[in-house]
């Protein structure tokens, strides 16, 4: 970037001081416009006008708001446009966020999504007019199955955490039908937050399994702390670290035997797909988020899918309704009555459902395949290209993403001020501080999308920003200088959002 896309100074930020050009000076839209503008122009009206109160009663009439902006078209269309151009997409560049596998949605799956049999498919059509919807959700429940090797999907749950929770809502049934409820979730110290909430959301005590020296379960500890009153353990595979549970036979042989279930997060399997089954390895529940592994657009807050596949013994309580196949007609069955329920209105977020199943169908078994091979690769590219550079607090061979801290350049450089430097060269920051078991960690996942030449321009990032955190750490304090805003407090904008403009 050069000299004139530096955010103008303060006393340039009023405005009406068009300092550097129209485009870098975006005020709110409250402060644009002139009185009378309109994005509109109506014919003359050729009807008597009537007063609105004889229309509507009073409390239905909107009073007048003050200093309501009046905007042409083209003033929305430039504000909303310049803003969206301030924004950081997949479709922009590198976006390294790990264990969030940002990946770049193929525009074939946008395509297939905006097809008018499926986008103009009203969810309360019966199902004789809804076979090519059905037949694609089931074909994406067999997709699925054949990745991960479970017996049953459902498309149901609208993110990982909902996937999450219908796993446990079925663990919980199962345990309660045997009758024997049970009271504790064992996890492990690496596992993503939404993992103990879902546990306790199903009213279970989640009880943390410490990992060993190389970043695994500890399997003396998951000896000591497996017995009867355990529902299930749930791990991740590849962990967090993005390291595989090399003992998993072992871990899912150990849970078994005390009546315990597996539960496995699924977010992440983009190390595993079309090369290992979980099924396979003992797993008793998975969730998939579609919205990472199978490519459909996350990041900006839309919607996601988060599937839950089960073991053939959890099949009683899946989720109503059940996409089955009859001869050649698709059908969905209410009729269950062990059912955890409804977990969302109509069938879950169909149109991610459309995009996911596109993208596994457009590459095929081999391309899966080769997908999780690529992203394994750019993952232990950019660890063996940055390995003397920054520390490598679980060394040990990893799979789709690396984790590194800040221990090289610490205290004076953190890994905050790392992750923001890299706004500066024109990346999205990785993940920061997460997993928890790493201090300050800085976790990165590069996902097979990216060319040699991008993961080359970021490991160059890289090492500069090492470098300079030796020879100007207050450089690397005041990063980024780029962008319209600098450091903002993330955590004020979090809790006391400002969603009403206020003047002055
Ligand atoms: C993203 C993620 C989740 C949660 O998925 P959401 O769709 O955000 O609810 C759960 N576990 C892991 C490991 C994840 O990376």
């Amino acid at each position: 970037m050069n000299e004139q896309n530096r955010r103008p100074s303060k006393d340039q930020e009023s405005p009406n001081v068009a300092a550097r050009g129209l485009i870098f000076n975006e005020p709110v839209l409250f402060e644009m416009g002139s009185p009378g503008r309109k994005a509109y122009s109506l014919p003359e009206c050729d009807v008597p006008e009537l007063e609105i109160e004889t229309l509507l009663p009073p409390d239905e009439i909107r009073g007048p708001i003050e200093e309501f902006p009046e905007l042409s078209e083209l003033d929305v269309v430039r504000h909303f446009t310049r803003l969206s151009q301030w924004n950081f997409s997949i479709d922009t560049n590198f976006y390294p966020l790990g264990s969030c596998t940002m990946k770049y949605n193929p525009k074939i799956n946008e395509n297939m999504a905006r097809l008018p049999g499926f986008a103009q498919h009203h969810p309360y059509a019966p199902e004789m007019f809804s076979q090519g919807s059905l037949q694609l959700m089931h074909e994406l429940q067999e997709c699925l199955k054949e990745i991960s090797g479970m017996e049953h999907v459902s498309l149901q749950p609208a993110a990982g955490a909902q996937g999450e929770f219908a796993g446990m809502l079925m663990i919980h049934a199962y345990h309660a039908d045997k009758g024997k409820p049970k009271n504790k979730v064992l996890l492990p110290d690496s596992a993503h937050g939404t993992n103990p909430a879902s546990a306790a959301l199903c009213g279970y005590n989640a009880v943390q399994i410490p990992s060993d020296k190389e970043g695994l379960i500890d399997i003396d500890k998951l000896n000591q702390l497996m017995d009867e009153d355990t529902a299930a353990i749930m791990l991740t595979n590849p962990n967090t670290l993005g390291m595989f549970e090399k003992n998993i036979l072992e871990i899912t042989d150990i849970v078994h035997k005390k009546g315990g279930l597996v539960y496995c997060d699924g977010a992440n399997l983009n190390a595993v797909m079309g090369i290992a089954k979980m099924g396979d390895m003992g797993i008793d529940v998975l969730h998939f988020n579609l919205h990472k592994t199978f490519s459909t657009p996350h990041g900006g807050g839309g919607p996601g899918a988060g599937p839950v596949g089960i073991d053939a013994k959890l099949e009683p309580f899946l989720p109503v309704p059940v996409i089955e196949k009859k001869g050649s007609q698709y059908h969905m069955n209410f009729d269950r009555p062990q059912s955890i329920g409804k977990l969302k209105a109509f069938y879950g977020n169909f149109g991610i459902l459309v995009r996911a199943y596109a993208f596994i169908r457009s590459l095929g078994p081999e391309g899966v395949k080769q997908a999780a091979e690529s992203a394994v690769l750019n993952s232990n590219y950019i660890k063996s290209q940055l390995k003397d550079v920054y520390h490598l607090p679980y060394p040990g061979p990893s799979l789709h993403e690396c984790v590194f801290n800040d221990k090289h350049q610490a205290p004076k450089v953190t890994t905050m001020d790392i992750a923001k430097a890299l706004i500066d060269h024109g990346f999205h920051p990785p993940t920061v501080y997460f997993p928890l078991i790493v201090k300050a960690a800085l976790m990165v996942e590069p996902t097979e999308s990216e060319s040699k030449e991008t993961l080359d321009l970021f490991i160059q990032a890289m090492k500069d920003i090492a470098k300079q955190a030796k020879d100007d750490p207050d450089a690397v304090h005041d990063a980024p200088q780029l962008p319209k805003v600098s450091r903002p407090d993330e955590a004020h904008a979090a809790r006391q959002p400002t969603l009403r403009w206020r003047k002055g």
